[in-house]
């Protein structure tokens, strides 16, 4: 920026007292707007990021200064505003949020509270393009605000701080072999018993410290490195399948699929072939898909997902509630399961809303003959909701956090008795 002199720029700088802002958007002009009018609002340590994957890269990165202010754009085309803050949600990230878009004021409402609702601190929103004096009122609301006004995080003792990958580090790993499965229970809310398990990849770095998913798969999807991560996986958790489902320890598991995969017109061979060399029956392989992914580009992967249906291997629908899959899509698609998002399953304790649209969400896949899976079920009372609604399958810590292969199956164990 150059320090051309600026009619509002006389305004002396009334927000002192951040440590760090990024501003996540898009488009160069509005950046560098919403970075400009930061810097006259008296901020001075400013960075930018064009893009929400390496956004979260950023503010999960353990090593690099905390930042404690999020300018952020919610029409982004990777990923969108939306869905960055439910990852922000999910790295619970403390610093305050300022939204910024060009959409009508009802969305803008909407999503500042469902972004409260998973308590993010939300400061408030702005219309494009930014103005210095409202940016200086939100600011100043900081100071009203507890979670805004703590001192800033130590790096690397501060909990929402995770090891920052590099991706050559993430390509080596995924050569190597080294990305892993953990095992998360899903089991039958009537009967009580194990029914399946989803798997989730892990990743832990050399120093035993561990690199979340939804750090290291957007990136390994944005490289397109996804594709072999998820081969990879998937040979290794059939070769354990099938001695798990010859000692009937347990026989259907649920594989995690980004969109971009299952749309190459490859993948229901890959999958298939996949199968036949474990020896596993296409039937007891589930494949879930993210709504949010799902929105992107549905007609082109229509294909895949019937060809993957014709074999007898299941869909579902996963995060289901957090983008807005349309009830004629729902019909049209093959999906066989929806998985509904966790923010609403123990949400709904606190939150009216969470708990209409589990309800809703509950008797929607019900009515279309989906198997409803309720995630994310915390405790004994998140559990007698969907008992009462009639979810069918449920999976949450209440139940087992994922493990490792040897927990798990002690676990299972276990619970059979
Ligand atoms: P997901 O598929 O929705 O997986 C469930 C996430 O919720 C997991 O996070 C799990 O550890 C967490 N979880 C399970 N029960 C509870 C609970 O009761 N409360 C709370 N608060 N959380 C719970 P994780 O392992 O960090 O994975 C995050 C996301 O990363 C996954 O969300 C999935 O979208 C993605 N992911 C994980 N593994 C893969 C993979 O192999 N391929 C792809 N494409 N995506 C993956
Ligand atoms: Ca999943
Ligand atoms: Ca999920």
């Amino acid at each position: 920026m150059n320090g051309a002199p600026d009619s509002i720029g006389t305004t002396p700088p009334p927000c002192t007292g951040w440590q760090r802002a990024l501003v996540v958007d898009d488009d160069d002009f509005s950046r560098r707007v919403a970075s400009r009018s930061l810097r006259l609002a008296g901020l001075t340590r400013i960075e930018e990021a064009d893009a929400a994957a390496l956004a979260l890269n950023r503010i999960a990165g353990g090593d690099a200064e905390p930042i404690d202010l999020v300018l952020c754009d919610l029409q982004m085309p990777s990923m969108d505003g939306i869905e960055f803050l439910r990852r922000l949600a999910d790295l619970r990230f403390e610093g305050a949020i300022v939204l910024v878009s060009g959409a009508d004021p009802t969305v803008l409402q909407v999503t500042e509270e469902l972004a409260r609702a998973r308590r993010l601190n939300v400061l408030g929103v702005l219309e494009k393009p930014v103005r210095l004096a409202q940016l200086v009122q939100l600011l100043e609301r900081r100071s009203a605000t507890a979670v805004g006004a703590r001192p800033a995080a130590v790096p690397g003792t501060d909990p929402v701080a995770q090891p920052t990958p590099t991706l050559d580090a993430l390509r080596q790993a995924v050569a190597a072999g080294e990305i892993h499965a953990a095992y998360q229970a899903k089991v039958d809310v009537v009967s009580g018993r194990l029914c399946g398990v989803e798997v989730l990849a892990r990743w832990t770095l050399p120093s035993g410290a561990a690199v979340a998913p939804d750090v290291f798969v957007p990136m390994a999807e944005a490289d397109g490195l996804i594709d072999r991560l998820t081969d990879d996986l998937m040979g290794r958790v059939f070769a354990q399948m099938r001695d798990w489902s010859q000692r009937r320890i347990v026989e259907h598991v649920a594989v995690n699929v980004a969109m971009a995969s299952l749309c190459r017109l490859d993948f229901p061979d890959r999958v298939l072939a996949l199968t036949t060399q474990h020896g596993i029956d296409p039937a007891t392989l589930t494949l879930e898909v993210t709504e949010s992914q799902l929105m992107d580009d549905v007609v082109a992967c229509a294909d895949s997902l019937l060809r993957l249906r014709l074999r007898g291997i299941g869909l579902a629908i996963d995060d289901f509630g957090t983008r807005y899959a349309s009830l004629a899509q729902l019909r049209a698609l093959p999906f066989t399961e929806l998985k509904i998002d966790r923010s609403f399953v123990h949400g709904a304790a606190t939150d009216v809303r969470a708990r209409a649209i589990l309800e809703s969400s509950v008797a929607l896949g019900r009515a279309l003959g989906m198997t409803v899976v309720a995630e994310g079920v915390e405790d004994d009372v998140d559990w007698q909701r969907i008992v009462k609604l009639g979810c069918q399958v449920a999976q949450g810590y209440f139940i087992a956090r994922p493990l490792a292969a040897e927990p798990f199956e002690r676990w299972a164990k276990a619970r059979r008795g």
